[in-house]
């Protein structure tokens, strides 16, 4: 064959037909070889030696398949007795995987195009051939990085085609990744929201920018058995060398959904629980309220008519029986009240310090009595909650802090709040008998006392009315003491509820 090639006749190409074929070759990027219809080399370029290790000398002359696998070699002959029959210009082997092999016995992937050259009785084929090994190893680093994502991974192009996808997907999907490779993305979409899919598609690519998909909406998936499920998706744009694609990267948020789920049910159910818990306490307390007034006034009535008559035993025993009925009858109207607290309540912007003065009116005479000493330093003005319930909180704090006084020692009372991020932090010192650390957290349950009526009057309901309202307001109740030396209670109210 001659070096000197044809290039077509017509006026104004005539420069043309004298280039040299093997000047043209060597300007290609690519690795060029001319083979004649037996299969043997005609021409190689210097790629030819960069690629493949061998001098043009030893490549002359030779059969192609020297640059091919050997398990490959037998194939290889029959292709191209079919190319010399069918001579057209084309990739080689399209949607295979071909390789070559360098002189050093390393094989390494390839790209091949094909086109006929020469006249009707005298063809040749050249190959370029192009060594993809980087960028083979690129889309084996980028593929790497899709599979250690945690989440399925999908590349899609502007027309909504898929073109990569992780193992993730097919986990999830339950598709093998060469059932969805090359098909429309829809197939993992249900069904309904195709059409709407499509134009957000377009809107994406329109601007693309990484952002979570419908954010605010709840998304759907759908499997290959027909599943539909619940997803979490986050977009993002990609520049490639076949042009702009998205990332989508997909998570069955199915369990989270259910664990969301379950946790509301058990909200729902305790809330509902509660409920009933508070109207079984406000009916019971009610009804137990009418035979314990049949009670008293019969006590009453008794007392009237035959106190006269009644002897010394019988006298004490008459006195059991009222104290008992008495103190029946207020712990049945704590339970009422307790059970009445958080019903019909108006929560608006309230002034600590009125209240304050009210409770301190309220409490006069005890405070009088028992020259007790109050420091209030300012509180919030405008505290968001329901004014009964606050005043009845600061009113059983001030009446604890006089009544667990010390007995040789005049009660100071300090309260003040501080201004925390969300809350008011509240707190109630005083200089009374305190409290032992293992009772501190049981004080604030129902009817929960460290001491006996006749040493302290009370029901034991107060601390369990100051935490409901606190709860009720969102916020905390605790304390800390020193016993012998006094208690602190603390209290948090959020600002905002
Ligand atoms: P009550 O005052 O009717 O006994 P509370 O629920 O108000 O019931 O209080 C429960 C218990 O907590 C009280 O019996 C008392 O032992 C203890 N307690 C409450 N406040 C104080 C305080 N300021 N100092 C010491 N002990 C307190």
């Amino acid at each position: 064959m001659s070096s000197q090639q044809n290039f077509g006749q017509h006026p104004g190409n005539k420069g043309i037909d004298s280039i040299d074929l093997k000047e043209l070759l060597e300007c290609a990027p690519d690795a060029m070889i001319i083979v004649n219809s037996e299969g043997f080399i005609q021409l190689v370029n210097e790629q030819v030696q960069n690629i493949f290790g061998y001098s043009k000398e030893e490549l002359l002359g030779q059969k192609i398949e020297i640059l091919i696998p050997e398990r490959f070699r037998n194939n290889h002959t029959k292709h191209l007795a079919f190319f010399f029959e069918n001579p057209k210009t084309r990739p080689m082997g399209a949607g295979f995987e071909l390789s070559g092999v360098r002189k050093n016995g390393e094989e390494f992937p390839v790209e091949i195009s094909l086109s006929p050259i020469g006249s009707e009785n005298n063809r040749f084929v050249t190959a370029a051939i192009r060594d993809i090994s980087d960028r083979k190893k690129a889309t084996q680093q980028f593929q790497q990085l899709l599979e250690s994502a945690p989440d399925a991974m999908v590349i899609v192009n502007h027309q909504g085609i898929i073109q990569l996808v992780n193992e993730q997907v097919r986990n999830i999907f339950g598709y093998e990744n060469e059932e969805l490779l090359n098909q429309k993305v829809e197939i993992l979409i249900p069904k309904r929201f195709h059409d709407s899919h499509g134009q957000h598609r377009s809107g994406f690519f329109a601007s693309p920018k990484m952002r979570p998909m419908g954010a605010g909406l709840e998304l759907s998936g759908v499997r290959k058995n027909g599943e539909e499920f619940p997803v979490e998706i986050s977009l993002s744009p990609i520049e490639t060398e076949n042009g702009k694609l998205v990332t989508a990267a997909i998570r069955d948020i199915s369990d989270r959904k259910k664990a969301e789920q379950a946790l509301q049910d058990s909200m729902d159910e305790l809330n509902r629980k509660n409920k009933e818990l508070a109207q079984f306490a406000y009916a019971a307390s009610h009804d137990l309220q009418e035979p314990l007034r049949t009670v008293k006034s019969f006590v009453e009535l008794l007392e009237k008519q035959y106190s006269g008559q009644f002897d010394e035993r019988a006298t004490k025993y008459f006195n059991f029986i009222t104290d008992a009925s008495t103190r029946m009858s207020d712990l049945i109207k704590g339970l009422l009240d307790y059970s009445r607290i958080g019903r019909d309540r108006v929560f608006q912007p309230v002034d600590c310090n009125r209240i304050m003065g009210d409770v301190k009116a309220d409490l006069g005479a005890l405070i009088n009595e028992t020259h007790a000493e109050l420091e209030v330093t300012p509180l919030p003005e405008k505290l968001i909650g329901s004014e009964t319930e606050l005043r009845l909180l600061f009113q059983n704090l001030i009446s604890n802090a006089i009544k667990f006084r010390k007995k040789d020692a005049k009660p100071v009372i300090r309260i003040s709040s501080e201004s925390a991020e969300d809350s008011w932090k509240f707190s109630f010192r005083d200089n009374g008998i305190g409290i032992a650390e293992e009772h501190w957290e049981r004080i604030f349950n129902i009817f929960q006392r460290l001491h006996n009526k006749n040493a302290y009057e009370g029901t034991g309901i107060g601390l369990a009315h100051c935490k409901k309202i606190t709860d009720l307001h969102g916020g905390k109740i605790w304390v800390n003491s020193n016993p012998n030396e006094g208690s602190t209670f603390y209290v948090t109210l959020k600002k905002h509820l």
